[in-house]
């Protein structure tokens, strides 16, 4: 890849991250404190290392590329591995996991396997030899082949047995088990219950509280006084059996572990498809929050114990087992510009420009920076690297600047007096921290109220894109969205990106749309405030078109759950002329439909949200059937939400409605509450 730096701006960004990511580590595994994620501290090590493969001379011996992960302490005796412990490769999504899937495949085209499915536990790796049936040593993983030997430290975890029961194995393991060696390899971590009562004993003695529990299971078990590991109490989940005792599936060789006395992850489970996988991996994550211990994603191996062993190995991962890890929702990344952005209602929202980065599994070049009082707040400023996270499907916004890498050029953004677009003066409201493009005219607002018009939510207009409706700005064919539907088609012919088909069909989509419900035509004027569900409200509560537009401020503050601020709105809007025009030219166009009583049903009153796809219906569907059982398809989780409907790869609503309490549903308990 070639360099994206010159070799002296390489040379001073080194330098800086070095000492940066030097004093995050101290801070994280020194002091057991965090001022940044692990995941923005993973990204730093990943720019760091791209630098130095560009220019590899770059590299000091104190570079933190530099570091092997686990060398085994001096102070521990070293402890050879008789097999290898080796690492997983990682995936972080569904299409990686199926090409994990199709490459072992295609070296075993023939073969048929199940998935032995299992937690990817957030702690430390430790392998268990017991020798005659009795423990004789415990060992770290350190480098794969070297570990350390903390067999002092494992033998005060009481889920690891001192010696292995033999009276539920079958004969011939029995057999084994008293008269040779046997090895299991599994996890040593901390469950949050023990982490929250060791933070608790901290506080109470006046020590401060640890932040990270794997470091501290780390720290515990490799300590040389075994009284700090059994005073902190860690539990042990085996996941693999090293011995070859005949086992033919993962899974058997996980019953007879379980058989020993030692305990496996009462969530592993086996999966017959990928698909199967995904949904325990979609389901999984809902309940991470709630799971008595850390985990940082599933291992997915193959089940088939023959079939994993012919396909060995690549480097130091074998090919019939891979981690699919929850992606980082948090990576830094540089600011290249600032830019203000004109919304339909004028809202001008400053956007950061980002070089192009992947979060949450999908690459990320702009965050919202909301105002300008946030940009203050952050002190964000033009050639900054910051901190971004993207959760679920909210929009990415930068968390934190690090000043630390700040280059000497970085830039103070300053808000703009007039409107990048229009060039008018900008206002800002007394009571709002947002700047408002006041100019009716302004064509930024213009093609963005255009756009909302003709969006699913409003008209649904289909064939209207951005750059049809540029070039009908362009010509001057519409200036508000009353003159769609005096176009003709004539008009259009010849138009760049016209042919004469379109032409006609764009026509005939437009007249389609001359009978509107209400709601839908409220929701296409573009109302500052007033979104989808407002609109519904809207139309509820005055049922005609006429009603709504002769509503003044007094009869607005009746609709319920309308408040001040977009009552004022709505009566600003229709009292003003830019909107009288709007209202004029679309009520001698199309015909609106008068709005039902409300739907009744055994919804009744109540607040629904929807998250993840649904296998039976799309989301507009599953709202739609909200509504029609009397309830409100709602897009955001609060104490008050009824219940949230959980499709598959849910977002952060999932996590939230758990967070607070709030019932989940699967698609079939929705289904059944909804009586189908
Ligand atoms: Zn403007």
């Amino acid at each position: 890849m070639k360099p994206r730096l010159t070799k002296s701006v390489a040379r001073d960004r080194l330098a800086k991250l070095r000492t940066l990511i030097e004093r995050h580590r101290r801070l994280m595994h020194v002091e057991d404190t965090s001022e940044i994620s692990e995941a923005a501290l993973d990204s730093l090590k990943h720019e760091l290392a791209e630098i130095e493969m560009w220019y590899p001379d770059l590299i000091t011996p104190d570079s933190p590329s530099q570091r092997v992960a686990g060398t085994p302490l001096p102070q521990f005796k070293k402890v050879t591995h008789r097999v290898r412990m080796f690492s997983l490769a990682d995936v972080f999504s569904l299409e990686e996991l199926k090409e994990w899937d199709g490459r072992w495949r295609k070296l075993a085209p023939h073969a048929t396997t199940d998935y032995l499915i299992d937690l990817k536990l957030d702690g430390l790796a430790v392998t268990l030899t017991y020798d005659h049936g009795r423990l004789i040593q415990a060992a770290t993983r350190g480098d794969g082949f070297v570990g350390e030997d903390v067999t002092h430290s494992v033998r005060t975890i009481e889920s690891v047995p001192l010696s292995l029961s033999t009276d539920r194995v079958p004969s011939p393991i029995r057999q084994a088990i008293n008269t040779s060696v046997v090895e299991v390899r599994g996890e040593v971590v901390m469950l949050k219950k023990d982490f929250d009562a060791l933070n608790a004993r901290q506080v109470a003695a006046g020590k401060p509280a640890f932040a990270n529990p794997r470091n501290v299971s780390a720290g515990s078990i490799r300590q040389l006084d075994p009284a700090i590991a059994a005073a902190r109490k860690l539990t042990f989940y085996a996941w693999e059996l090293v011995t070859d005792l005949g086992q033919t599936s993962l899974a058997e060789a996980y019953e007879w572990i379980r058989a020993m006395g030692i305990p496996t992850n009462p969530k592993a489970t086996v999966g017959a498809t990928i698909n199967e996988v995904a949904s325990v991996h979609a389901r999984i994550e809902q309940e991470r929050e709630r799971l008595p211990f850390w985990i940082d994603g599933m291992v997915v191996k193959l089940n088939d114990v023959v079939l994993g062993r012919r396909l060995g190995f690549v480097g130091k991962t074998p090919r019939a087992a891979v981690a699919w890890k929850y992606s980082a929702e948090q990576v830094t990344t540089v600011v290249r510009d600032i830019v203000l952005q004109v919304g339909r209602t004028g809202a001008l929202t400053p956007v950061a420009h980002l070089d192009p980065v992947l979060v949450a599994g999908t690459t990320v070049a702009r965050a919202t920076l909301h105002n300008a009082d946030e940009i203050r707040r952050l002190d964000v400023r033009i050639g900054d690297t910051v901190i971004i996270q993207k959760a679920g499907d909210i929009i990415p916004e930068i968390v934190q600047v690090l000043t630390e890498l700040r280059p000497a050029s970085a830039r103070v953004w300053v808000m703009a007096k007039r409107c990048p677009v229009c060039r008018e003066p900008i206002e800002r409201k007394e009571s709002e921290a947002i700047h408002y493009c006041v100019n009716s005219k302004c064509p930024a607002k213009q093609r963005e109220q255009l756009e909302h018009f003709v969006s699913k939510s409003a008209f649904d207009i289909v064939g209207l894109g951005p750059s049809t409706i540029d070039v009908l700005v362009e010509e001057e064919l519409i200036h508000d969205a009353g003159d769609f539907f005096t176009l003709k088609p004539e008009q259009l012919i010849g138009l760049p990106l016209f042919a004469e088909k379109k032409s006609v069909n764009l026509i005939a989509a437009i007249h389609a749309r001359r009978r509107i419900p209400l709601d839908r035509f409220i929701s296409g004027l573009g109302i500052r405030h007033v979104g989808t569900e407002t609109a519904r409200s809207l139309a509820h509560y005055f049922h005609t078109v006429e009603a709504f537009t002769k509503a003044d401020l007094k009869t607005l503050s009746h609709v319920p759950d309308i408040g001040e601020v977009v009552a004022n709105s709505i009566a600003t809007y229709l009292s003003s002329a830019v909107g009288k025009n709007i209202l004029k030219k679309l009520l001698a166009a199309v015909t609106v439909i008068p709005s039902a009583a409300p739907a009744t049903g055994p919804f009744n009153g109540k607040s629904f949200v929807v998250t993840g796809t649904l296998l039976s219906m799309t989301r507009e569907e599953a709202e739609e059937a909200i509504r029609q059982a009397g309830g409100k398809a709602i897009g955001s989780v609060s104490k008050k939400t009824a219940a949230v409907i959980v499709g598959a790869e849910p977002g952060s609503k999932a996590t939230k409605a758990a967070d607070l309490g709030v019932p989940t549903w699967d698609e079939t308990r929705f289904k059944k509450e909804l009586g189908r």
